[in-house]
């Protein structure tokens, strides 16, 4: 949205791209790879926003068939001043955080939420629900501030969802795990791939450090 755009509509918060960052959060090494695992915030007049919490620590239960699972808090710098938390979803990589946040409101979809906590071999549960664990539970699209929405973008995890955030620039994509890689993204098959292909923004995505605007792939 363009800030004369915006002000027609009476958006109070233009938000500019520098307002977004990416942290490190997590990393696993697996056979000599390492998977970078990445968090982001969002600086909104309203206060800090981070979409996903990363690893803190690790449990024997995640680390396992040659899978090494190194966690990079967040600096309490940082950590002090989150107002809101998003999840894309619940795997333990992006909510490994969470209990860091008591009584802060943590946005996720309902699906997801239920099937965290249902399902086996899903995550790690006690990550999910900690003491002071504060849920807001969605069903569907929901704008949580100013120019800060989620969209349900299934695929991943049936209720994984987006981060869309308006800037004076566009739209830019905080994707989660809607693809692994670009490459996967921009084949489109799934429900949430084909959202973000459509919305054609820059967009992040947690395992990759490059942020860019996918294409569809059309070999
Ligand atoms: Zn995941």
């Amino acid at each position: 949205m363009r800030p004369e755009e915006a002000a027609e509509k009476g958006v109070q918060a233009v938000l500019s791209r520098d307002d977004i960052a990416r942290h490190l959060t997590s990393e696993m090494v697996f056979d000599g790879d390492r998977l970078p695992g990445y968090s982001d915030t969002i600086e909104h007049p309203d206060g800090l926003v981070l979409v996903d919490t990363g690893l803190i620590d690790t449990t024997p239960a995640i680390n396992g068939d040659g899978e090494e699972w190194h966690p990079y808090p967040l600096p309490d710098e940082l950590v002090s001043r989150v107002a809101v938390v998003v999840n894309t979803h619940l795997h333990f990589d992006h909510c490994g955080g969470n209990r860091l946040f008591p009584g802060i409101p943590i946005h996720v979809q309902r699906r997801e939420l239920a099937d965290a906590r249902t399902e086996n071999d899903y995550t790690v549960r006690e990550w999910v629900d900690f003491p002071g664990a504060t849920y807001v539970e969605h069903d569907g699209e929901a704008e949580i501030l100013p120019g800060i929405r989620l969209l349900p973008a299934p695929g991943h995890t049936a209720g994984h969802q987006i981060v869309v955030v308006e800037t004076d620039e566009g739209p830019v994509v905080l994707g989660g795990d809607v693809g692994h890689w670009f490459d996967e993204l921009e084949r489109g098959d799934t429900p949430g791939q084909q959202l973000v292909l459509e919305l054609a923004a820059p967009t992040h995505l947690a395992h990759v450090a490059e942020v860019r605007v996918p294409h569809p792939r059309t070999d």
